[in-house]
């Protein structure tokens, strides 16, 4: 079965309510292309809000969640809460939770298991730094990444999105080429494909991240391995419409 194209937004802590009203706005005009997955990432704080305002096609993630139900965690969501305003992805382990907020492998895997656990669906995200890919450690750092996942995801895997993001791409400007981005793609499904099942290789989606733009989104969709992307900067503005559409 071919892999449905996803398409994810960041809006990471970016928006207020004028805002996102142009970008919902924005998007409901679209036409985005129907046979696409789209999921934006919203602040938690909008998550009731944005829900409140998007047609059922576009669907709606948190940007994180903690790894229990409920308890003495000041400051943080559970998923049985996201569950209870009718949230039902969440980003996990981006690269800014693991750099800024420390969160390390271990952690991000326990999110992920409790997030799957509770009946929520994951982009769990991966990608080397620029240090690393410079000493020739872009495989080795992905494939620890992802292994840390495995046992977390069990076998949910059709409800996990991968989404590889090479650090030194995200913000920056600086996309991947598409032979860059292809040639991980492909190296985590064969990976996967070693070390999970050559199913799960074959049906899992893997999106690329790190300056997605609508003028270079058509390249990298046509690469055989890249079956989405995540979009930060450009989730906030009107070329979102373009990235969606980036295969038509
Ligand atoms: P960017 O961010 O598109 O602004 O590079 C991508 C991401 O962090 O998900």
């Amino acid at each position: 079965m071919p892999r449905k194209f996803v398409v994810g937004g960041n809006w990471k802590m970016n928006g207020d309510k004028n805002m996102i009203n142009e970008i919902i706005n924005n998007m409901k005009k679209g036409p985005l292309d129907k046979e696409v997955e789209v999921i934006i990432g919203v602040p938690s704080i909008y998550l009731t809000y944005v829900k409140s305002i998007v047609p059922d096609t576009i669907q709606v993630a948190a940007q994180n969640c903690w790894k229990v139900p409920k308890g003495a965690f000041t400051g943080e969501i559970s998923p049985a809460m996201l569950k209870d305003i009718g949230v039902n992805w969440v980003i996990i382990g981006h690269s800014e939770r693991r750099t800024i907020f420390h969160e390390d492998d271990t952690l991000v895997a326990e999110k992920v298991a409790h997030a799957l656990e509770s009946g929520m669906k994951v982009i769990a995200c991966i990608g080397e730094t620029l240090e690393e890919r410079e000493a020739g450690k872009t495989e080795e750092v992905v494939f620890r990444q992802t292994q840390a996942l495995v046992p977390a995801i069990g076998d949910k895997w059709a409800n996990v999105v991968l989404a590889y993001e090479p650090v030194w791409a995200i913000g920056t400007g600086k996309t991947a080429s598409p032979q860059q981005a292809q040639d991980v793609h492909a190296s985590l499904r064969n990976w996967l494909a070693n070390n999970v099942s050559a199913q799960v290789a074959d049906a899992v989606r893997i999106q690329y991240g790190g300056s997605v733009t609508a003028a270079n989104a058509v390249e990298l969709a046509s690469c055989a391995d890249i079956d989405g992307f995540l979009v930060g900067g450009a989730s906030l503005k009107p070329e979102f419409v373009n990235i969606v559409n980036a295969t038509k």
